[in-house]
């Protein structure tokens, strides 16, 4: 079966307010084998709202409204939704008695714009809210001569997602096919999109019934890899065998194959070698050390380290040469090595990782640019250094460094 998403409310079409349950019922509904074929967001008119409902309708076997349910002369979505069924709304007397209950019971005065609520489109089944006073409503039936099933949620996030936990999950699997899902997150570090894409579509493109999609971020790249099948085994099955063809093809650029972080990986490593490292950051600022102890259990492998942001710090904390900086510059091969290896012997760790360049968007010059970064890691036997140039601004630079970073030093753990 498809779906289509309706989110309702005008605030949903504002800078000021995002639409994130159908972010939450896209997975759910994944889960379940579901297809979601669109989302749209609709203001609160019950014109605008009928007309996209009929839409939907005419498109997707499953279409789900949220918000809108409310007391307020906005909230139109029954209405809407009843106009476009041709359906009338019936006020089920029980539920306004159980409203002024609720409301007595709280001590607030029952107003009878509250009524409202309680006005059910003819044939629906009541889905009762208990986080909140308007009830979800859904409702099946023949819609042009094809069965649709339409279900009404409230808007707000801890009133629509216990609601649809405890009474839509079940009854939408009781309507479906057994259908099992199964997926798999390839992540790769430092290689670009389109080189990425160029090496894998080949592969993919043979496996029409795994659903492949890639995201990409700075420095790294997602590949989320999605099967449907009649059972789990199976779509596990076709789900690993494409995941195995990507991994070779892509070899160690792949560092995560269950959607582990970098920073994980990297601890993970470094806990199984029984090594440790320090870290000597410059335009970083940081930011590599923050990483690292994002992730629980850290202390067992980060030593800890120095960001040496000026000159002077450099020479202080790493013990790099005041000549070596005058002679190259701070941002420079010869001093990223310097760094990484002062600071692993000032730190007595197993790895020195060392970070210098120009964040930008100013201090650039012709001959180091913006985004020029060296990078260093030194073992107290050999130092490697990996000049870049990255793009982007500020934010991006740094990100970009401290992926390179983390990755050097997974790569020569590997
Ligand atoms: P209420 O009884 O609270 O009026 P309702 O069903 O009428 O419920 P809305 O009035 O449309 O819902 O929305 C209530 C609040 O729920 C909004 O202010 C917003 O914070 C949140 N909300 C609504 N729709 C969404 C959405 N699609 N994603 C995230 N939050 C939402
Ligand atoms: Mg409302």
């Amino acid at each position: 079966m498809n779906a289509e998403i309706i989110a309702v409310g005008s605030e949903l079409l504002t800078p000021f307010r995002q639409d994130t349950n159908s972010l939450y019922l896209t997975e759910k509904l994944n889960q379940l084998g579901v297809e979601v074929l669109f989302k749209n967001i609709v203001g609160d008119s019950r014109e605008h709202l009928a007309e996209v409902t009929r839409i939907a309708l005419a498109r997707a076997g499953l279409v789900i409204l949220m918000g809108g349910l409310g007391p307020t002369e906005d909230d139109l979505t029954r209405e809407a939704v009843a106009d476009a069924l041709e359906l009338p709304l019936v006020r089920d007397e029980a539920i306004v008695e159980a409203l002024r209950k609720r409301f007595s019971k709280r001590g607030f005065k029952f107003t009878e714009n509250n009524s409202k609520q309680a006005d059910i489109i003819s044939g629906a089944t009541v889905l009762t809210n208990r986080n909140g006073t308007a009830p979800g409503q859904w409702i099946t039936g023949s819609y042009d001569g094809n069965e649709k099933t339409i279900i009404l949620l409230p808007g707000p996030p801890h009133e629509l997602k216990p609601l649809f936990e405890e009474q839509c999950l079940e009854r939408l699997r009781e309507h479906l096919p057994p259908a099992f899902i199964a997926s798999r997150v390839l992540k790769v570090a430092m290689l670009g999109e389109s080189h990425c894409d160029d090496r894998i579509a080949p592969i993919y493109r043979r496996y029409p019934n795994v659903q492949t999609t890639i995201l990409a971020y700075a420095g790294e790249i997602e590949i989320h890899l999605r099967a449907r099948a009649d059972s789990l085994e199976v779509a596990q099955q076709r789900v690993d065998k494409v995941a195995e063809k990507l991994e070779d093809e892509l070899d160690e650029y792949v560092f995560s194959r269950q959607g582990e972080s970098l920073e994980q990986i990297v601890g993970y490593y470094l806990q199984m070698r029984n090594a440790t490292v320090a870290v000597a950051e410059s335009c970083t600022g940081g930011l590599i050390g923050e990483r690292i102890t994002s992730v629980s259990g850290s202390s067992r492998y980060f030593l800890g380290g120095a960001m040496v942001y000026s000159n002077e710090l450099k020479h202080k904390f790493a013990d790099v040469p005041k000549a070596l900086i005058a002679a190259h510059g701070a941002v420079s091969r010869q001093v990223a090595a310097a760094l990484a290896e002062g600071i692993r012997k000032r730190c007595g760790a197993t790895w020195g990782l060392a970070v210098t360049g120009v964040a930008g968007p100013s201090g650039g010059t012709e001959e180091k640019p913006v985004g020029l970064v060296f990078h260093a890691l030194s073992n107290g036997e050999s130092t490697e250094v990996v000049e870049r140039k990255f793009p982007g601004d500020r934010e991006r630079v740094r990100w970009w460094a401290s992926q390179q970073a983390l990755d050097m030093l997974r790569r020569k753990m590997m």
